[in-house]
C-alpha cells in the first residue's frame, strides 16, 4: 500500500471514485524488470495504462513501448520517445494505420498470418516483422486465448513469406496469458520459439529476436512470485532452449509494470439483503464493471479491498456496481468477506488497480462519468 496515495486521498475532497497511481512504484517495477533480465529490452504494453506521466517516466528511464494503435503510437511519441523504441504489436491492423505508423518512423510490426504480411509489404516496405505464435494461456487468470497467434508450422511459413516479400523476418513472439502465475509457462513457449529458429535456419533465414510478451502478475488477493523469480525462470529457459546462442529478447509487461502502482477509492452507496432470512449482504459501490472494473468479468481478477473497519467481524458479501444493468455485479460466485460494521458512505480502497482500469471505463454509461485518474 502506497503511503503517498493514502496521503493524496486524505487531501482530496471531491466526490466520485478515482484511481490514484504512484509513479515511484512504476519506477521500481521498471528497475526490477531491467535487473531481472538485464539483456532484455523492456517494451511497456501501453494499453495497460496510457497516462502521459507513465509514458514520460518510462521514456526517461530508457524503456521502449508496445503499441496497439496509431493513437497509442502518437501518445508515446508525444512523451518524447523516438519511433525506434516502438513496436506495433497488434496483429490486427488496418493497412492505412500501418502506413501511418510507417510514416511516423515505426519499423517493427507483429503479424500472425500471410494476409497481414501482405498489408505490411505494401504499407511498410522493408520493415521488420515478428510472427506471433499461439499459446494456450494455461495458468493465467486472464488468458488471451486463440485470438492472437498461429501454430508453429504456420509461423514458419508466414516468416518465409515475409522474407520473400522483402520484409525482414526478425523473430517470433508469444504471450503466455495475462496474470500468469506459473513460472514454467515461458519454458514451453521458448522451446517452441527455438524450434522455429531452427526450422528457419534450415530454410536459410536467420531469425534474431524473441518477444516474450507480458503476463507478469500484479499482487491481487492471491499471492504471486516476485519479478526476480520470473527473471530466473525465463533466463533458465532461454539457456535451456538456445544454449549459448541467445537471441535478442524483449518483454512487454503491462499489468506487472503498473498494476500494483494504482489504487481506486470508491464509496459504499447501499448495503442491503434480498430477504430477511439471507446471510449474504449486497454491497453496492459507486464503481462497477462499466467504470473501470471490467476485469472482474467471470470474477477473473480479484482485487484486494480495504475498508476503514478492517479487523471487525466479517460476513460474506456480494459486491456490485451502481448502474441499472444486471451484469454490473463484481463478485457473487465467490463472495468477499467484509466487516459487519461496514456502513453506507464508507470509503473503500480497491488495491492493485493501476492496470486495465482507467481506459476500460465507459464514457458515461447511466450518467456515471469516466473513472477519474491521478498520477502522483
Ligand atoms: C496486452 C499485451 C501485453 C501486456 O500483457 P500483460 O499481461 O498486461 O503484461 C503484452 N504484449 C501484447 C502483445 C499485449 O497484447
Amino acid at each position: 500500500m502506497s503511503e503517498r496515495i493514502v496521503e493524496f486521498l486524505r487531501q482530496r475532497d471531491e466526490g466520485g471514485p478515482c484511481m490514484v497511481l504512484d509513479l515511484e512504484i512504476v519506477r521500481q517495477n521498471f528497475e526490477a524488470f531491467s535487473k531481472a533480465l538485464p539483456d532484455t529490452r523492456v517494451y511497456y504494453a501501453v494499453k495497460a495504462n496510457p497516462a502521459p506521466e507513465i509514458l514520460a517516466l518510462l521514456e526517461r528511464l530508457g524503456g521502449s513501448f508496445d503499441c496497439a494503435s496509431v493513437a497509442e503510437i502518437d501518445m508515446v511519441l508525444a512523451a518524447g520517445a523516438s519511433a525506434d523504441r516502438i513496436s506495433y504489436g497488434n496483429t490486427i491492423k488496418k493497412e492505412r494505420d500501418i502506413e501511418k505508423a510507417f510514416a511516423r518512423g515505426v519499423r517493427l510490426f507483429a503479424v500472425d498470418c500471410a494476409a497481414e504480411v501482405d498489408k505490411i509489404t505494401r504499407a511498410a516496405p522493408g520493415a521488420q516483422i515478428f510472427c506471433r505464435v499461439l499459446c494456450d494461456g494455461a495458468g493465467a487468470d486472464w488468458p488471451l486465448s486463440r485470438k492472437f497467434g498461429c501454430d508453429p508450422e504456420m509461423a514458419a511459413n508466414v516468416l518465409e513469406h515475409a522474407h520473400r516479400r522483402g520484409l525482414v523476418a526478425h523473430g517470433v513472439s508469444f504471450h503466455v496469458g495475462s496474470q500468469q502465475a506459473n513460472l514454467d509457462a515461458w519454458d514451453g513457449a521458448l522451446s517452441m520459439a527455438a524450434a522455429i529458429f531452427q526450422e528457419m535456419a534450415g530454410r536459410g533465414i536467420v531469425l534474431k529476436m524473441v518477444n516474450m510478451g507480458g503476463g507478469f502478475p500484479a499482487r491481487y488477493v492471491k499471492d504471486v512470485p516476485g519479478v526476480p523469480c520470473y527473471g530466473t525462470a525465463i533466463f533458465g529457459a532461454l539457456k535451456k532452449h538456445f544454449g549459448n546462442r541467445l537471441p535478442e529478447t524483449i518483454i512487454e509487461p503491462g499489468r506487472g509494470m503498473v498494476g500494483d502502482a494504482g489504487m481506486i477509492e470508491a464509496e459504499v452507496v447501499l448495503i442491503s439483503k434480498k430477504s430477511d432470512r439471507d446471510d449474504v449482504r449486497w454491497v453496492y459501490l459507486d464503481i462497477g464493471k462499466f467504470h473501470g472494473l471490467a476485469e472482474t468479468m467471470d470474477e477473473a481478477i480479484r482485487y484486494p479491498i480495504k475498508t476503514p473497519r478492517d479487523g471487525d467481524a466479517t460476513t460474506p458479501c456480494i459486491l456490485a456496481g451502481p448502474t441499472c444493468d444486471s451484469v454490473d455485479v463484481l463478485y457473487e460466485k465467490v463472495p468477499y468477506h467484509l466487516p459487519v460494521s461496514l456502513s453506507i458512505g464508507d470509503k473503500v480502497l480497491i488495491e492493485a488497480t493501476g492496470a486495465y482500469t482507467t481506459t476500460y471505463s465507459s464514457v458515461g454509461f447511466n450518467g456515471f462519468g469516466p473513472l477519474a485518474s491521478y498520477v502522483i
